[in-house]
């Protein structure tokens, strides 16, 4: 039986620029000697484009010259083999941690086809490549210069198979498989592309991870916090059978359980423990981390009312206090994935509102984005008197899949890709994808 991906072409296409961001001007650049291409005409010796958005279409000065088109298109190569870090079209102004307290303006490099158009009075633009091209870019991106092989290896595999399967779809509606960001992938284009990711890439071309004959859905986050979590408590639909609980770590200690989180807050042997990396350089090997902190082991204090300007915020429900904080469901690593707040309307009656989801619980217990809902209410018993609401928590993120510090761990401990692999990954097995599988 051939093995499927969801995505059905081996080229994927990139939302970079989108409505959302508003760009109205961009300009880009490229290195005199890289051979572009382009859907206009221009001078060989121009280096340096300007694109604007005027009046619902594109302004595009080309030295001299302007054009008013409804498309525009750039493109230099994207062949794995011709790859290389900083080679390609550079975009001056790109979001990056869109919604994110961390968001920022980066100046991407990116390799392949950059489709320019206007949508909603704003730029849109995608970046068509091949699927090899931009596992190597978003391997990079998402580890550091001086990660392990094995770890490099894994991640480079799990980021093509979550391409390749495209089970999450969230931009259908603009034409394009996934974004630039951590909603889908981070991804850089070759900005910092380094020759060992791009080896990583090479050694494991087309190699995937199969369930049933098909690629899987490969899903990670940063921390797991101890205990892999379900797919069902972060996303709604079926039981996903190799996203299951899982005990991160070497063994499973009789004494504890799934879904009790007082405990694991105890627990330091996990492969993602911050007790493993006190000699490691964490940010060489785990790239661009976006917060200082410990995200194995944290605590968070956030005033009630920063909970209340969320409600309204979020779901335009506004109330003058909180006066108890309910946990209603926990998955197996302790995320929350069902909490009830009770507290007091604007016409001083006394209700309730449910979060029933880990997302809406983490932007809701946060001035942005809480790192997990794996916490603890330490003052729960005199919150009704209390203005602060206090927090332990485990973990970084949904907590689903492969654990991106936890993999560091295996892989320092001398665990090949394969074995961190089937470790997240139970029941799946390797395989190399026929060139012409779509
Ligand atoms: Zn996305
Ligand atoms: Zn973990």
């Amino acid at each position: 039986m051939p093995t499927s991906t969801g995505l059905n072409s081996r080229t994927i296409r990139v939302g970079i620029i989108l409505p959302e961001d508003n760009s109205q001007e961009i300009s880009l650049s490229w290195p005199p000697d890289l051979i572009v291409a382009s859907s206009q005409d221009f001078d060989d010796q121009l280096n340096e484009i300007t694109i604007r958005v005027d009046q619902g279409k594109l302004s595009v000065s080309l030295g001299e010259l302007t054009v008013f088109v409804d498309h525009f298109l750039l493109a230099s190569g994207d062949h794995l083999s011709g790859l290389s870090a900083e080679r390609g079209v550079k975009i001056d102004s790109v979001v990056a941690g869109r919604g994110f307290h961390w968001e920022k303006k980066i100046q991407p490099i990116l390799p392949g086809r950059l489709l320019f158009s206007v949508e909603n009075n704003s730029l849109l633009l995608i970046n068509e490549l091949s699927v090899e091209a931009y596992v190597a870019c978003v391997a990079t991106s998402e580890m550091g210069a001086s990660a392990p092989d094995a770890l490099l290896a894994a991640q480079t595999i799990v980021a093509r198979c979550w391409a390749l399967a495209s089970v999450e779809r969230k931009h259908v509606a603009l034409n394009f498989d996934v974004c630039n960001d951590d909603c889908c992938q981070r991804y850089q284009g070759t900005t910092y592309l380094t020759d060992y990711a791009l080896a990583s890439a090479v050694a494991t071309q087309n190699e995937v991870l199969v369930y049933n004959n098909k690629v899987i859905d490969a899903r990670y986050s940063k921390c797991c916090g101890g205990i892999v979590e379900d797919y069902t408590t972060v996303w709604q639909g079926k039981k996903v059978p190799y996203l299951i609980p899982l005990w991160d770590g070497p063994n499973h200690p009789e004494e504890m359980a799934f879904d009790d989180l007082k405990p694991l807050l105890a627990y330091s042997e996990a492969y993602c423990s911050s007790a493993r990396f006190k000699e490691v350089d964490l940010l060489a090997m785990l790239g661009k981390v976006d917060v200082t902190g410990s995200y194995y082991r944290w605590k968070h204090a956030l005033k009630k009312q920063v909970i209340l300007d969320n409600l309204k915020k979020h779901f335009k429900v506004l109330w003058s206090e909180i006066f108890e904080i309910i946990v209603l469901k926990r998955g197996a690593s302790g995320r929350i994935s069902h909490l009830r707040l009770a507290g007091v309307n604007q016409e001083s009656d006394q209700v309730t509102f449910d979060l029933k989801n880990e997302y809406d619980i983490r932007r809701t217990f946060n001035e942005s984005f809480l790192y997990s809902s794996a916490f603890i209410i330490e003052n729960a018993t005199t919150l009704e008197d209390d203005t602060t609401v206090y927090l332990s928590g485990a973990g970084w993120g949904h907590g689903v899949g492969l654990c991106q510090i936890g993999a560091l761990g295996m892989a320092l401990e001398g665990s090949s890709y394969s074995e961190i692999l089937s470790h997240y990954y139970p029941d799946t097995a390797l395989m190399k994808l026929a060139e012409d599988t779509f």
